[in-house]
């Protein structure tokens, strides 16, 4: 599988990157984001680190800003994951607040009377500081959201099976209090080890990626 995630890393760097605050118009409106995070190497380059997606039509630019900008863990399963291995470094006992749901009115009723607002304010600055500071990513556009699910799952399966690129030994994904993200390197604990892109995967995502 080193091969395929070489081939993989190779055509994400090849592509424009983008870092915050980015610029919409480079976003196209329906595609796969490949994140890259300051001080992670693999495969004599930077190490991919998250690959995602969106399932709803155009969203692809909304779903980045759900990571990158609105301070909301509960509608980006990337920032309550930074929060957690965040939270967890710092031994902070707010863990098991930030762990809730809180989308619905009854979620946020039942707990409000548990929770610091102003302290969890604070931690959603400090993971979008750390997002903004530390992740690039680059875009490529699939129009079509079963090929976009079919080929996000397949790179991060590709790249989670792939032995020859590993975090770092300061990477913050290592504090995750999720086994899969401190296992895989990766922040992602869906579409792990599932089925990896082949030589024909690897065709076609390159004329993807070439557009
Ligand atoms: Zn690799």
């Amino acid at each position: 599988m080193n091969n395929e995630c070489e081939a993989v890393h190779n055509l994400a760097r090849s592509l424009e990157r983008q870092c915050f605050p980015f610029d919409e118009s480079n976003i196209p409106s329906n595609g796969i984001y490949i994140l890259f995070e300051k001080g992670e190497e693999g495969h004599v380059g930077e190490r991919i680190v998250r690959v995602g997606t969106h399932t709803g039509a155009n969203q692809l630019c909304s779903r980045l800003k759900q990571h990158f900008i609105n301070n909301n863990k509960d509608r980006s399963i990337f920032r309550k994951n930074i929060g957690r291995a965040l939270l967890n470094q710092n031994g902070d006992p707010f863990l098991k607040f930030w762990e809730l749901d809180l989308t619905t009115r009854k979620a946020r009723k039942n707990y409000s009377s548990l929770i610091d607002f102003g302290y969890q304010k604070s931690i959603e600055e400090q993971v979008s500081q750390y997002i903004q500071c530390n992740f690039t990513f680059c875009v490529f556009e699939v129009n079509s959201k079963d090929e976009r699910l079919e080929i996000e799952s397949k790179i991060i399966s590709t790249v989670s099976m792939c032995v020859g690129c590993n975090p770092s030994k300061t990477w913050l994904g290592n504090f995750s209090p999720k086994h899969k993200i401190i296992e895989s390197g990766l922040w992602l604990v869906n579409e792990l080890y599932k089925t990896p892109l082949d030589t024909f995967g690897i065709e076609h995502l390159s004329r993807l990626v070439k557009g």
